[in-house]
């Protein structure tokens, strides 16, 4: 645990604290400033501290050992011991998480963009890797079955993408717009939940697409593929995250409003969204029964935004495979089963990215 006690007889926001104890986890330690938290005889608190004192030396926290992590590997994670840590106190005392959450928020919507650029990078490393390799004397993205997973692929990616940049575009309105912010909130974990949700998967389809050598360790896939699941643990983990909705919901009932608004700006562009987003509506209404099912009602609202953002935004065959798939059920458990009738060369030649 640890606890901070006051450098001086001021207390509370704005005052100078030394904190002391252990953190299992402490990221980019070599950062020049640090947002922390720490018990006082009020609760748990948040602080600011730097990483160096104003006389040039290091702020009082030893490096205990780096951790040796699975993936993420140029961005050192630490264990570090505060020993008398200068710090001061950011927001009430005792309603420390209040206070972290505001940054996490932030830092939740970069995992969402994160996510949905790692996907982008492995679709284009597997967009080039079937047009150049030949098997059978056909490049591979010209063998049907391989074009439905690139097209899957590519369908998924941009969905992702543009649900992030949405969600960023409300954020950058959300101090002058209320129904912004009410978005920003509510849709905000959604896409940090089902683009970190979605990547481990996606990256491992992608792998695949390379065959053996995106096995091998010299290869970027592999490097994605280690990547993958981390955004989904940090800043919250799936199930946290899909409890942070709920609540969201249930503190504020008129942000359901607002996003189905935003859903329904595409209304009677494809009825395939109108009668899903009646069923996601039906279910949103009994909003103090959800937990159990939480995370199925968090993905419904994650497919019936993208599909809003598509229809509006996208193609029509981007946004028509997104609505058969996802939201008309006529889809499989794995990337590749798109059903039959979709443009899948328009799909992936807009997708594709010329070197110039
Ligand atoms: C590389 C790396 C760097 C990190 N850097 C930092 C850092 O700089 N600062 C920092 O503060 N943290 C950092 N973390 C910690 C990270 O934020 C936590 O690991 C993460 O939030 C999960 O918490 P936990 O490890 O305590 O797991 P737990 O909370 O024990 O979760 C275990 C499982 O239980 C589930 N669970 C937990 N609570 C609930 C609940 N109420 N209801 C339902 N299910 C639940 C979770 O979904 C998860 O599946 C880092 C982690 C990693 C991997």
């Amino acid at each position: 645990m640890t606890t901070a006690r006051p450098e001086s007889p001021r207390r509370g926001s704005g005052a100078p604290y030394l904190l002391t104890g252990h953190k299992w986890f402490f990221s980019v330690p070599m950062s020049d400033l640090f947002l922390t938290l720490a018990q006082t005889d009020k609760g748990l608190s948040c602080f600011l501290a730097t990483g160096w004192l104003p006389d040039g030396s290091r702020n009082r926290l030893k490096l205990q050992r780096l951790k040796d992590k699975c993936g993420n590997k140029s961005n050192a994670s630490s264990e570090v011991e505060f020993y008398g840590l200068h710090a001061v106190m950011l927001g009430e005392e005792g309603r420390g998480i209040r206070t972290i959450i505001e940054m996490a928020h932030l830092t939740r919507l970069d995992f969402a963009v994160g996510s949905s650029g790692l996907m982008r990078q492995a679709l284009s490393q597997a967009i080039h890797h079937t047009s150049n390799r030949r098997a059978f004397q056909r490049g591979l993205i010209d063998l049907p079955i391989m074009r439905n997973v690139v097209a899957d692929l590519a369908v998924e990616s941009e969905a992702l993408m543009w649900m992030s940049m949405r969600l960023a575009q409300a954020l950058d309105h959300a101090e002058t717009d209320r129904a912004e912010a009410m978005l920003s909130r509510i849709a905000t974990p959604v896409a940090k939940y089902w683009a970190c949700k979605r990547a481990p998967q996606f990256v491992a389809e992608a792998l695949e697409c390379h065959g053996g050598n995106g096995f091998i360790a010299d290869h970027l896939m592999e490097r994605l593929y280690r990547e993958a699941p981390l955004n989904g643990i940090w800043e919250g983990t799936g199930n946290v995250i899909c409890l942070d909705v709920l609540r969201a919901m249930q503190r504020e009932p008129d942000s359901v409003g607002v996003f189905l608004g935003e859903v329904r700006k595409a209304r009677g562009g494809d009825t395939r969204l109108d009668t899903f987003t009646d069923r996601l509506e039906r279910r949103l209404m009994k909003v103090n029964d959800l937990e159990p099912i939480v995370r199925r009602v968090v993905e419904m609202m994650a497919f019936a935004l993208q599909a809003s953002l598509l229809v509006r935004y996208s193609t029509p065959a981007v946004a028509s495979a997104f609505c058969a798939a996802r939201l008309d059920g006529d889809w499989g458990r794995a990337f590749g089963t798109l059903p039959h009738g979709l443009d899948t060369q328009s799909i992936v030649d807009r997708a594709r990215i010329e070197a110039s």
